[in-house]
């Protein structure tokens, strides 16, 4: 996870290494590093520029601490930064009042939202929780039974309608079209409240592209079940397309946080380091493999700590 990034980014502050004071041109030099380091990351442009402008500033005001030296001084800052951009403080989830608890999912096609699903199932069961959850991508084949598959795993009820048939069988008795993922949505909460579900997490369609029908449909969902949570999901691999895709999501869904998948596969970490940024909402979870157990509530703390090696 974010090597490439985190051996430019050591790179550039070892060759502050061992100087007693630190001059402007040091510390320029050390940002052009950073900056080149960032960049190469993927990280969006107006992001790598706030950052850099926020360490140069704190880097030549900074004051002479007996207690660490001018190296560890802008190894101290640049920490802090990495930090904030990352989220700052960890953000849990806000669980509702009276349950249930609603968590919707969204995100594009691929970007591993049925997985999570399942992830998250087993992650609230670790804390005592019940959750329900609940099929609405109705668009991708076999997006249900992957569903009924990671519920299993994760030892969780799944509420989905067999295909051809009702919701909730075939008598028919809530009444509702099967193909329906809005109606299903639906059903899916009264189930939750009916069976004492405490948590439901509702999965959604993605497309491979950002489109007009999927908005409104996942907009719809999240009117027809007014979710405590909205969680954008966003494969961490797509690099600087993450931004477009994010703000497309803000605009069309709106999202309450964001977890990023797939940061095994990701190198350079521009999507995480960017998202945050650049929607103002915080990453709650980590994504780090196709296993149930591969995946974690996200501390930007101990994110960037890996970073800085
Ligand atoms: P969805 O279309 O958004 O529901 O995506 P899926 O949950 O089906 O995931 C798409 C693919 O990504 C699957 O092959 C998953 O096994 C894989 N995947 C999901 N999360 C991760 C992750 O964190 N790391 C890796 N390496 N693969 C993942």
């Amino acid at each position: 996870m974010f090597e490439s990034l985190s051996d430019r980014l050591t790179g550039a502050l070892k060759d502050l290494r061992g100087k007693g004071r630190l001059s402007g041109a040091d510390i320029d030099a050390t940002c052009r590093e950073i900056r080149l380091a960032l960049l190469e990351a993927d990280v969006a442009l107006p992001v790598v520029r706030t950052f850099i402008a926020k360490i140069k500033e704190r880097a030549k005001g900074a004051e002479v601490s007996a207690a660490l030296n001018p190296a560890q001084q802008v190894v101290k800052i640049v920490n802090e930064e990495l930090i904030g951009i990352l989220g700052g403080e960890t953000r849990r989830v806000q669980f509702a009042k009276t349950p249930p608890t609603v968590i919707m999912l969204a995100g594009l096609q691929g970007s591993g939202k049925t997985t999570l699903a399942g992830k998250l199932a087993k992650w609230l069961k670790d804390q005592g929780h019940t959750p329900l959850l609940v099929a609405c991508d109705l668009q991708r084949p076999g997006a249900v039974s992957q569903l009924q598959i990671v519920g299993e795993r994760a030892g969780a009820a799944v509420f989905a309608p067999h295909p051809g048939t009702s919701v909730g069988g075939g008598e028919n008795p809530l009444g509702i079209s099967a193909a329906d993922p809005i109606e299903v949505a639906r059903a899916g909460v009264e189930e939750a409240r009916a069976k004492q579900y405490d948590v439901v997490v509702v999965d959604t369609a993605g497309r491979l592209g950002i489109d007009a029908d999927l908005m409104a449909q996942a907009a719809g969902i999240r009117d027809a079940v007014q979710p405590d949570e909205t969680l954008f999901v966003l494969d961490a691999m797509i690099g600087q397309d993450a931004v477009s895709t994010a703000e497309a999501f803000r605009a069309g869904v709106g999202f309450t946080g964001v977890v990023l998948t797939k940061l095994d596969g990701d190198a350079r970490g521009g999507a995480a380091l960017s998202v945050r940024e650049v929607t103002g909402e915080p990453i709650l979870f980590a994504s780090t493999g196709e296993k149930l157990e591969d995946f974690d509530v996200f501390h930007p703390d101990r994110m960037s700590s890996r970073i800085l090696g």
